[in-house]
């Protein structure tokens, strides 16, 4: 950009314009399997409308998702089923664990409920409930939209961190060698 240009203003423009985008562009997979995913349907449906936050665009399949929306009891029978569907979401990915049950079994202190989904996938937002209200649901993708900016930023930040080291280094090293051959001279 800055060949074309001549200024480098673009590039810090594109950052912004792909945060925006990212953040406004969920595509959530419904991982329903109790009570909670009923609360989901509505939080999408015309009264709550989800749409509103750009998170409309449910879809079944994982390659198609980047939000996994985990609604209901997780038994551990279901886990493997859960953690490939995961695995299967291409990156960047984000989960969020939707309900009591998904967040720690719930009421379900028994040996073939997982205690929170926690235990087999990473999880960026918890909604706390039994049921959460939609209204819920929505607050937890919008702490999402702030995290992902969080990320990004801090992505970016370690990136340009590791650059100016490796520069750093680079200098280091020539002048290593620089008296490598003064020694030798
Ligand atoms: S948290 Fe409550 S409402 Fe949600 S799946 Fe569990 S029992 Fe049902």
């Amino acid at each position: 950009m800055k060949g074309l240009t001549g200024e480098s203003w673009v590039t810090t423009q594109f950052d912004a314009l792909e945060d925006w985008s990212q953040r406004h562009s969920f595509w959530p997979f419904p991982f329903g399997t109790a009570c909670c995913a009923i609360e989901f349907m509505s939080s999408v449906s015309s009264h709550y409308d989800m749409a509103r936050f750009g998170s409309e665009v449910v879809r079944f399949s994982p390659r198609q998702s980047d939000l996994l929306i985990v609604a209901g009891t997780i038994n551990d029978k279901m886990g493997p089923v859960l953690k490939k569907i995961y695995d299967q979401m291409a990156d960047p990915k984000w989960v969020v664990s939707m309900g009591a049950c998904a967040c720690s079994g719930g009421f379900y202190r028994a040996y073939h409920v997982m205690q929170g989904i926690d235990e087999i996938i990473p999880v960026d937002v918890y909604v706390p409930g039994c049921p959460p209200t939609p209204e819920g649901l929505i607050y937890g993708i919008l702490q999402l939209k702030e995290k992902v900016i969080r990320d990004r930023q801090a992505h970016r930040k370690r990136l340009k961190e590791e650059k100016a080291r490796a520069g750093t280094e680079g200098v280091g090293t020539q002048g290593v060698g620089n008296q490598a051959a003064a020694v030798s001279a």
